[in-house]
Order: C-alpha cells, then sequence, then structure tokens
C-alpha cells in the first residue's frame, strides 16, 4: 500500500482504489496485535525494523519513518493512541533494546494512519475487516472476483497476495500424537503463534514439555512465569546475578531440543551487524562475481568457503584483540595467507593446512569448532564404561547452566568476544546468501541439500538467538527449580497414558507429564496449509508449490509458491505467470532465503530492503 500510494503520488493517473483485506487491523495484521502481552518481544533492536523505505525506491515515500525514528518522536510529542503500557515501554526503551511486539504493531499502526492521511488526490482506500478465501478470475469483467469469508464478493483488476504467517495443518506424526494424545486425555498444544495461545489451560505445578528451544520456547517461559505473577530479582549478594521469585503459579518445564540447549543469545552490539568484522571474501561483490561465473552456484562449492573464511578471520582477529596470549607471533599473517589460498583446490588438503596451522599457534582450547559451537553439549565426555555423557538429571542440568552463564557472559563482551563475532560473520554473511542465492542463484540440489539442508538450521541456532537477558532469566529460573532439560536428541512417546520424554545420553528416570507444548512456529509450507485462499488459488489452476530436484533426481515439494521473476506472479497449473496476481512477502519462500523479517532501516546490504524493491516492482506494474 506504502509503495503504490508513493508511486501513485508521483504519477496519477486514473483514480486507484485499494482494499485492504485482513480480518485483523491494517498495520499491525495479526503478528503485531497491538493489544497482546507485553512479555512477547522483538527479536530485532529498535534500530532495525522500519515499514518506510529510506533506499533504493525512486518514489519517496509519502509519511511514516523508522521504528526507530518513531520512538524517537513519540518520546518527544507522544500521539494520543498510544496506551499507558506504550508510554510506559518507550520511556524506558533504547535504540539497542528489544521492543515489545505490542509496541511494534502501535508504531505499524501509525504509519498506515499517517499514510490514509496522506492520500493522494484520486486515491481511496478500504479496509474490510474479514479473511479473503477465494481470488478467481471475474470472466465477465476482466480482473478478479475477491470472496470474502463474510459473503461478500469485491472485484478487483489487480490482487497482491501478501499473506505472511499463515496457518499449517499438522505433519503426519503431529496428527498421530495429537490423536493419541486425545485418546489418553491428554493435553497436546501444536505449533502456534504464542499469542494465539491460551496458556491458562497447563495448570500449577503440573510437569509441562516443551518441544523446541528457540525463540517460541522463551515466548512460552515468559508467560508461564512473569506472566504469572513471577519476579526475576538482582541480588547483589549473588555478583549480580538474577535471582526468579515465584508467584507459586508456575508449572514445572522441561526443555527439550535436539541440541539439548537453547539457541544462543544475541551479542550486546550497537549495530545489527558487528562494526568490527569486514567480510572480506564473501562481500557484496562475491555476488556479481559468483553470478558472472557462468555456472550456478553451489552452496558448498563456492559460497562456504568464503563465508568459512570470513568467519575464522573474524574469530582469530578477535581473539587476538582480547586475549592475545593465546595466539603465537606471526599466526595471524600465516592465517591471512592461508585464507587467500586454496579457493581453486582441494578443499581438504586446506582443512589440513588450517588445522595444522591452528594446533601449532593457537593456545590448547582456543581454536574455533564450529561443529562444537551448533551442538555445546556433545563435547561433553562420555562418561567411562557407560554409554551415557550425564550420569543424572542433575548433572545435565549443571551442564546446561554453565552454557547459559557462558553463553551470556560471551554476549556481555560484544566486539570482544570470539566466539560472538564469528557469529557475526555467519549473520552478515547470511545477508549476502540471500542475494546470491534468491531468483534461482543456486543450483536447486543445493538449495535443497545443503543452503536448507543445513546450513539454515547450523545458523539459526547460533544467530538468531534472543536478547542474553533471556538466557540469564533461564539459568535464574533452572536455579529455581522451575525449568530443567531434557538433554540432546529428545524421545517423545505416548506411555502408560502419559507423554513421556528421555535423551540416550541422559542417566535418570524419564520424564511423565499429561501436557506437551510443540515451541515452534507452524511450517510456512504452502502445500499442506491451512489457508482457505492458499488451497483454493492450487485447487483453481492459479497457484502452485515450487518443485526443486534433489541431488538424487527426487522431485520436493518446497515451502513456497512458485513465482516468476519479479515482479513475482504466481505460476498457474501450466506454469503461466498469471497476470495481474503478485506475491510478496513469505510465500516467496523458494526463490528467496530468510523472507520472515522485516525491512531492515539504513540497511548496509541490499538484501536488507529486498521486501520494499519486491513490493515497489510490484506497485509500478500495477500503476503501469
Ligand atoms: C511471532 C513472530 C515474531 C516475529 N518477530 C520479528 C522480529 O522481531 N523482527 C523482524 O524483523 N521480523 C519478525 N518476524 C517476522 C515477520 O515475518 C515480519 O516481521 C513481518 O510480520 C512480515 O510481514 P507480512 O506483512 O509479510 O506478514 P504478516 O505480518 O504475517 O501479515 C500478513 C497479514 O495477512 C493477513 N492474511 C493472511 N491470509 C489472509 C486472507 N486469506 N485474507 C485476509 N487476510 C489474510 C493476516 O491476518 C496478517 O495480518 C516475526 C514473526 C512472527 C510470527
Amino acid at each position: 500500500m506504502e509503495r503504490l500510494l508513493a508511486q501513485y503520488a508521483a504519477r496519477p493517473a486514473r483514480p486507484l482504489h485499494i482494499h485492504l483485506v485482513d480480518p485483523f487491523p491494517p498495520g499491525p495484521g495479526h503478528v503485531w496485535r497491538t493489544e497482546q502481552s507485553r512479555l512477547y518481544l522483538m527479536n530485532t533492536q529498535s534500530f532495525f525494523p522500519t515499514l518506510i523505505p529510506d533506499q533504493g525506491v525512486a518514489a519517496a515515500p509519502l509519511a511514516g519513518c523508522s521504528f526507530n525514528d518513531w520512538r524517537g518522536r513519540m518520546r518527544q510529542t507522544p500521539d494520543p493512541a498510544l496506551s499507558e503500557g506504550d508510554r510506559a515501554e518507550l520511556a524506558q526503551l533504547t535504540a539497542t533494546g528489544f521492543p515489545s511486539r505490542a509496541l511494534y504493531g502501535r508504531y505499524l499502526s501509525w504509519c498506515v494512519a499517517r499514510l490514509l492521511e496522506k492520500l493522494p488526490d484520486g486515491a481511496t482506500v478500504t479496509h474490510h475487516r474479514a479473511e479473503a478465501r477465494r481470488v478467481a478470475r471475474d470472466h465477465e469483467n476482466g480482473g478478479y472476483g475477491v470472496e470474502l469469508l463474510n459473503g461478500e464478493t469485491l472485484h478487483a483488476d489487480k490482487v497482491v497476495l501478501a499473506l505472511g504467517h499463515v496457518e499449517t495443518r499438522l505433519s503426519p506424526a503431529q496428527r498421530e500424537f495429537r490423536d493419541d494424545a486425545r485418546a489418553n486425555g491428554l493435553s497436546y498444544l501444536p505449533p502456534a503463534a504464542p499469542n494465539d495461545v491460551d496458556w491458562d489451560q497447563l495448570p500449577a505445578g503440573a510437569t509441562v514439555l516443551v518441544r523446541g528451544m528457540g525463540l517460541n520456547f522463551f515466548d512460552v517461559l515468559g508467560q508461564l512465569t512473569e506472566g504469572r505473577g513471577g519476579r526475576f530479582e538482582t541480588t547483589a549478594a549473588d555478583g549480580g546475578a538474577l535471582t526468579y521469585v515465584p508467584s507459586g503459579r508456575e508449572p514445572v518445564v522441561v526443555g527439550a531440543s535436539r541440541r539439548g540447549t537453547p539457541y544462543r543469545a544475541k551479542a550486546a552490539l550497537e549495530s545489527y551487524y558487528p562494526a568490527s568484522v569486514e567480510l572480506r571474501f564473501l562481500g557484496e561483490d562475491a555476488v556479481a562475481k559468483i553470478r558472472a561465473m557462468g555456472a550456478t552456484a553451489g552452496f558448498e562449492h563456492d559460497i562456504w568457503p568464503l563465508l568459512h573464511r570470513d568467519t575464522l578471520w573474524a574469530y582469530y582477529t578477535t581473539l587476538g584483540r582480547s586475549s592475545p596470549g593465546a595466539l603465537a607471533a606471526g599466526f595471524l599473517p600465516e592465517l591471512d595467507a592461508l585464507l587467500h589460498s586454496g579457493l581453486d583446490g582441494d578443499a581438504v588438503d586446506w582443512a589440513e593446512r588450517l588445522k595444522s596451522l591452528t594446533a601449532r599457534h593457537v593456545a590448547e582450547g582456543r581454536a574455533l569448532d564450529l561443529a562444537a559451537l551448533a551442538r555445546p553439549l556433545s563435547h561433553h565426555p562420555l562418561r567411562p564404561g557407560d554409554k551415557h555423557r550425564f550420569g543424572s538429571q542433575a548433572e545435565l542440568d549443571a551442564a546446561v547452566l554453565a552454557y547459559l552463564a557462558d553463553d551470556a557472559a560471551s554476549s556481555a563482551r560484544g566486539e570482544e568476544d570470539p566466539v560472538k563475532m564469528a557469529i557475526g560473520a555467519l549473520n552478515a554473511g547470511r545477508a549476502i546468501i540471500k542475494s546470491l542465492v534468491a531468483d534461482g542463484g543456486i543450483t536447486q540440489e543445493s538449495w535443497l541439500g545443503e543452503l536448507r539442508g543445513w546450513f539454515e538450521g547450523f545458523v539459526e541456532g547460533l544467530a538468531s538467538g534472543p536478547p542474553a537477558l533471556r538466557m540469564e532469566q533461564l539459568a535464574a529460573l533452572v536455579r529455581a527449580g522451575v525449568v530443567h532439560f531434557s538433554g540432546p536428541d529428545p524421545v517423545f512417546r505416548i506411555q502408560h497414558g502419559l507423554f513421556q520424554l528421555s535423551s540416550p545420553w541422559v542417566d535418570a528416570e524419564p520424564w511423565h507429564a499429561r501436557h506437551l507444548v510443540e515451541a515452534l512456529a507452524p511450517a510456512n509450507r504452502v502445500q499442506g496449509t491451512a489457508s482457505r485462499l492458499l488451497n483454493n488459488l492450487q485447487a483453481d489452476g492459479l497457484a502452485r508449490p515450487r518443485v526443486m530436484l534433489a541431488a538424487d533426481g527426487g522431485a520436493v515439494v518446497t515451502s513456497g509458491l512458485d513465482v516468476s521473476a519479479p515482479p513475482y506472479r504466481p505460476l498457474d497449473g501450466a506454469g503461466t505467470p498469471v497476470p495481474g496476481l503478485y506475491v510478496l512477502g513469505l510465500q516467496l519462500s523458494s526463490v528467496q532465503w530468510g523472507t520472515a523479517i522485516a525491512a531492515q532501516a539504513g540497511a548496509e546490504y541490499r538484501s536488507g530492503y529486498r521486501t520494499v524493491l519486491d513490493a515497489d516492482a510490484i506497485a509500478a506494474d500495477i500503476l503501469a
């Protein structure tokens, strides 16, 4: 809407009428509802997101600003629409703080209101508070009929699908679990947006198993602890560590994930990407170079060797700065030479040379071990004569506590922490990779087997975690006995009428419980979606999921829609772009990587405002 209005103002033509269709308020929509609990925090800092473009587009925005500019304005001159809670939050919130989702929703709704005030002559906007259930060609009048769930049908010349996070049907395994749970009278909470769940159904004192220790896990914990009247306090006696003061209404939570630990916390930084990290190998120019090479890139062949080098350099230069004694003199120049070699040659030989160089020059235990970063408990020694790593629940909980303390301390060191700077390089590399792989930039088998096969999960767990405060809070909850862990590679079953949870690595009694929460975001897949609209589009032959070929030649139905080149139009059943129908955002997940993120204010990499460019291209095509 923002791009349509901006371009229309610059070049008005015949009247433009925009129908906004969403059962939720325009701006916040479903995810950013302003009335949700303030314990739900954004995962990006105030300085990050913007709805209004600040680069890359020709038509200047008509109104609005970035979230951080809005934050400043609202502190000076509060808007009458701000709630008491918004004002209290704004009084505390800094540029590097993590806003509540409710406050971000207020910003989005403010932007929409300012745009509506600045409507150019000839443009009008109507909001229909309803779900669209079908978009069908209007054979009589041309264009489309948009059927709403309330029975109304709108006529539109053009339709943009900006559906975002839509509900998904459960996977066969989840369905089986849900049905078995039901038959046994157990409560099974499937993947959902945390704000859509009634957490009161989990009783005080009961054991609650939680599968997944990513961002949703922290949302669940917040609701079950602070959300129930518990408090975190800082005790001077305990060296400033947080203490949790329970309300007595908490359940006992058992956290489970394959790694056995939560995502790593974000480093305390003044910027989204660390200032001290420079991508010397996988920089923005690598995109053009790789694209110019003539053949389609492969992730492991063409991209990872560059990013791996940047990650190593970020780690060792930070280590040299923060713990000079850990590196022998002359190591960094030797490493630099090694990094600049072997790019066309034998990767095995290069890896061996790296290993031997670090063995000779890096203090014991200080070399970068990326695999270990991703599975922090796997280096806990196996017990002699035993197949377990942990002899008891207490030993496991203590190991995870030590990991949490270490991770929080490492985040607090910010730019001086070698591990967090290695992760910072990986995170910055993600921005470049997004540009590189977009629109068929890597082979399908590499997209499936490498990028999504291992790299995505690896980098998510390292670079997409919560603020460090969440780790300190989690540690306090463990010390208070409110949270325990299952151990790595958890096994869930239903046995003797109860959920059972155990880990092959822990020598302890399995956990038994009546409640299981899937702390995962619903999978964003167009096949298997619960969205009536997406299902009807596919049934009517106006859209289809993108199919790719895996390394073994097998066809794989991917998560997103099959679309034309930008401006993205869905491909119909016969593979032809559907004129006048456009796709923006999450359903582009098979031609773009990492679509579930806002546009970045003042982005240093082009992929940071890609979604704005997509919207701009769609708006231009519509108005043309
Ligand atoms: C819980 C959560 C937290 C997040 N946190 C962050 C964060 O901190 N920072 C960040 O950058 N990104 C975050 N994201 C990523 C998020 O994807 C983007 O920030 C942004 O919300 C995407 O915008 P969108 O408009 O494409 O999709 P959405 O925000 O999902 O909006 C889509 C809208 O379309 C509506 N809709 C869907 N189908 C229909 C239909 N058939 N008829 C009518 N209306 C329909 C929905 O009701 C919804 O309002 C988060 C996402 C989630 C789910």
